[in-house]
C-alpha cells in the first residue's frame, strides 16, 4: 500500500483536512484576530487550542498526540487482527497477538492476584545482610526493575566503535531528585502524598496498615538519600562529566561494601575489565551513607519498587492506586486511558520491531521515503551553507564542522535491521510471565553487548513513534515513519508547509549534532574537542544567550523554564528552523506564489508553529519545567521566531513588537 491510502482511511477529520491536496496551512486552526508580531503561537494555533480541550485521559494534548493516537489506531488494527485465534498464524502474529490478548484479559489478571510477585516479595522479606541486598538488587535489575543504580552497555564515549559497561546513578521514583530535596509547600505536599501512596501499595500487598506506613517512610528516607547523592539534570547533560573509565578493581575500592563480582555474576554480565562510572561522586556518597541503613529500610525500598514496577501487571486495585498517584495526582489526569490503548503501547514498547514491520507495510511507501530523503539532502546543503557563512567561527573549526556534517548518517522510515525476538516465549494466558520474559530478554540483549563492536544502525525508537532523534555516538539522524505524516509532512502538500513542518524537524535533529552536547562529539561519534579555544568560547557565549532567553519564560505562574536544561533542544529548534528556511528559499527559486493570502515564507512559519499547538494541565506543566529538556510548544514557537529577522521580515514586524527580540540570540 502507498502512503496516501492510510491518510484517507483515517478517522480523524482534522488530519483529513490537513491531507487535502489543495491545502497548505491548517487555516481553521489559526486565530487571525491575533497579531502575529504580538503572539505568533496564538496566531497560528489559537483556534486549535480552543477547539481541542484536553481529553479526560490526557495530561497534555497536541498535534503530536493526535498523530500518535492515529498511529495507535493503525497498530490496534494490526494487533487485533493478529490476535484472532486461527491455525498457522505466523510467528509475528502469534507474539504480538497473544501479548495483546494476555494484557486485555483482566479477569485472569485479577484472578491470579498478587501470586506472581509473591516469590520475589518473599525473597526480599527474608534478606538478612548486605550480601542478600546485593543479590536482590541484581535479581531486580535482571527484571529491569530500576533500584539503587543503573547498569548497562553503551558505546565508549571516546571510542564509539566499542560497547562497554556503564554504571550510573538511579533508583529514584519521583520524576527528579529535586522532588525529594525542595522545601516549598508544593514539594512537601507531593512527598506527603507519595508516602501515603507507598503505604497504600504495601497494604494492597497484604502488609498491615501500621507497618505499611512505617515502611513507606523508610522508602522515602532511602530515596532521599539517593537523591542527595545524585547530580542534577543540568550537570548530567555534560558528556565530559559522565565519562570516568575505571577498572573493576577501582570500582570495588570505591564501594567495598557492595559485592560487585556477585552482582555481575547474577546479572549475567560477560567478562570485562574496565567500565564507565558516569557519576563517581554518587558512588562515593552511597559508600558514606548506605552502610548505616537498616535491613528493614532495604526491604521496604526494594519491596516497593517491585510493586511499583509491576503495578500494571497486577490486579486492578494496584493499577488504580498507581494511577491515582502517578497520573491523577502528579500530572492532573482525571481518567485512565482505555485499556486497549495501554495494551497497544505495551506491545509497541516491548515488541516494537514486530508491530513496526507490519506498520511499515501498511503506511510507508517508497515515494514518501524518496521525498523525505531528498528533503534531508536539501537541509544538509543548507546547514553546510550556514556553517560556511558564520561570522564568529574560524576556518579551521568550520572545516571540522563541515566534516562532521558530511559524516552524518540519515535513516528514514525504519531501521535497516529489525530486532529478532525469536527466543522470547509469549503465552496468551500469562500476562505477568510475558512481561517478565520480555524484560529479561531486553536486559540480556543489552548486557550481552558489553565488549562487542557497536551496532551503529540500531534505533532507539519504534517506527510508529511520532518523534525523531539524533544519536551523537552514531552521528546519525533518524526519522521514524510515524512522524512522516500530516501535520508534519504530506507528499502532495504545499512545499512551504512541508519545509516548516518536517523540514524544521529534520533541521532540528541535524542541529543536535552541533548543540552544546553534540558539538563535543566528532564525526565518528567520539567525545573529542575539535574546536579551537576561541571558537569554543564564541559558541558558549551564543549558547548562553539562548539559555538566558528561555529561562525568562514561565509556563505557569511561579514556575520558570530552566534554560540550561532545555539548551540543547532550544538550540536545535533555533538552528533547525533557520536551516529549513534557507533550504526553502533555495527550493523556491524565487517563485513566490501567494496562497490563502499568505506568502510562502508566511506559510512556512505557520506550518512550523502548527506542529506545536497543544493544551497542557498545570500539574504536567510544573513537572515538565523541572524534568523535560524540551520547552513547551508556546515557547518552542515564540522563543524561536523572535530570534529570526527572517520571520520579522515575513510579517513586517517592527522593533518593539513582542516577536522582535531586542537581544536576538543566534548560534547557528
Ligand atoms: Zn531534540
Amino acid at each position: 500500500m502507498k502512503f496516501r491510502v492510510v491518510l484517507f482511511s483515517m478517522a480523524l477529520p482534522l488530519l483529513m483536512l490537513a491531507a487535502d491536496p489543495a491545502g497548505g496551512v491548517d487555516a481553521a486552526s489559526m486565530n487571525k484576530s491575533v497579531n502575529p508580531c504580538v503572539d505568533f503561537y496564538q496566531y497560528a494555533c489559537g483556534n486549535w487550542i480552543k477547539a481541542n480541550p484536553l481529553p479526560a485521559d490526557r495530561s497534555r494534548w497536541g498535534r503530536f498526540g493526535e498523530l500518535q493516537q492515529h498511529n495507535e489506531n493503525v497498530e490496534l488494527d494490526i494487533i487485533q487482527g493478529a490476535a484472532v485465534s486461527r491455525p498457522n498464524r505466523n510467528a509475528i502474529d502469534q507474539k504480538i497477538g497473544d501479548a495483546y490478548s494476555a494484557c486485555m484479559d483482566t479477569a485472569a489478571i485479577n484472578q491470579r492476584g498478587i501470586a506472581p510477585v509473591q516469590p520475589l516479595m518473599d525473597e526480599i522479606r527474608a534478606m538478612k545482610n548486605s550480601s542478600d541486598v546485593t543479590r536482590e538488587v541484581a535479581n531486580l535489575h535482571k527484571r529491569s526493575i530500576s533500584v539503587l543504580f543503573t547498569f548497562g552497555a553503551g558505546p565508549d564515549a571516546k571510542d564509539s566503535t566499542k560497547m562497554i559497561a556503564n554504571v550510573g546513578q538511579g533508583g529514584l521514583s519521583l520524576p527528579d531528585r529535586d522532588y525529594y530535596l525542595k522545601t516549598d509547600a508544593k514539594s512537601v505536599e507531593i512527598r506527603q502524598h507519595y508516602v501515603e501512596h507507598i503505604a497504600n501499595m504495601f497494604v494492597l500487598a497484604g502488609v498491615p496498615r501500621e507497618q505499611a506506613t512505617a515502611g513507606a517512610q523508610l522508602v522515602l528516607d532511602m530515596e532521599t538519600m539517593l537523591a542527595k547523592a545524585s547530580a542534577d539534570r543540568v550537570s548530567m547533560r555534560d558528556p565530559n562529566k559522565r565519562y570516568h573509565i575505571m577498572t573493576k578493581q577501582e570500582l570495588e575500592t570505591l564501594t567495598p561494601d557492595f559485592g560487585w563480582e556477585t552482582y555481575f555474576k547474577i546479572i549475567g554480565a560477560p567478562e570485562f575489565h574496565t567500565l564507565n562510572v558516569s557519576n563517581v561522586d554518587y558512588f562515593k556518597q552511597l559508600e558514606a551513607t548506605l552502610p548505616g541503613t537498616s535491613i528493614e529500610m532495604w526491604k521496604a525500598y526494594l519491596g516497593f519498587h517491585v510493586l511499583r514496577t509491576y503495578a500494571n501487571l497486577l490486579p486492578e486495585t494496584f493499577q488504580n492506586e498507581s494511577f491515582a498517584f502517578w497520573q491523577h495526582y502528579l500530572t492532573g489526569v482525571p481518567q485512565e486511558r482505555p485499556r486497549q490503548y495501554r495494551c497497544v503501547s505495551m506491545v509497541d514498547r516491548s515488541l516494537g520491531d514486530l508491530v513496526g514491520q507490519k506498520y511499515i507495510e501498511q503506511t510507508f511507501g517508497p515515494d514518501a521515503k524518496a521525498q523525505i530523503t531528498s528533503l534531508v539532502e536539501n537541509l544538509e546543503k543548507a546547514l553546510g551553507q550556514d556553517i560556511k557563512t558564520l561570522d564568529w567561527m574560524t576556518d579551521e573549526t568550520k572545516k571540522a564542522a563541515l566534516a562532521k556534517l558530511a559524516a552524518i548518517t540519515n535513516n528514514v522510515g525504519y531501521p535497516r535491521k529489525w530486532r529478532d525476538y525469536g527466543k522470547v516465549e509469549i503465552a496468551r494466558n500469562d500476562y505477568f510471565g510475558n512481561s517478565e520474559r520480555l524484560a529479561e530478554f531486553q536486559r540480556e540483549r543489552q548486557i550481552s553487548k558489553i565488549g562487542t563492536p557497536t551496532d551503529k544502525s540500531e534505533w532507539s525508537m519504534t517506527t510508529p513513534t511520532v518523534n525523531a532523534f539524533y544519536s551523537p555516538q552514531q552521528n546519525s539522524i533518524n526519522f521514524p515513519a510515524g512522524i512522516l505524516q500530516p501535520p508534519f509532512f504530506d507528499p502532495r502538500r504545499d512545499m512551504a508547509v512541508n519545509y516548516g513542518g518536517v523540514g524544521a524537524v529534520i533541521g532540528h535533529e541535524m542541529t543536535h549534532g552541533f548543540d552544546d552536547q553534540g558539538r563535543k562529539y566528532d564525526g565518528d561519534g567520539n567525545l573529542r574537542d575539535w574546536w579551537t579555544a576561541k571558537d569554543g568560547a564564541e559558541f558558549e557565549k551564543r549558547a548562553a544567550c539562548i539559555a538566558n532567553e528561555y529561562s525568562s519564560f514561565s509556563p505557569i505562574e511561579g514556575v520558570n523554564l530552566n534554560g540550561r536544561l532545555t539548551l540543547g533542544e532550544n538550540s536545535a529548534d533555533n538552528g533547525g528552523l533557520r536551516v529549513a528556511y534557507l533550504a526553502l528559499e533555495d527550493a523556491l527559486k524565487g517563485k513566490k506564489d501567494v496562497v490563502d493570502g499568505m506568502t510562502p515564507e508566511q506559510r512556512f512559519f505557520v506550518g512550523f508553529a502548527q506542529v506545536w499547538c497543544e493544551n497542557t494541565r498545570p500539574e504536567e506543566a510544573r513537572s515538565r519545567a523541572m524534568t523535560d529538556p524540551h520547552s513547551p510548544g508556546q515557547f518552542r514557537v515564540n522563543g524561536t521566531v523572535q530570534n529570526m529577522p527572517e520571520f520579522q521580515k515575513a510579517y513586517s514586524c517592527k522593533a518593539g513588537d513582542p516577536m522582535v527580540s531586542a537581544n536576538a540570540c543566534r548560534v547557528w
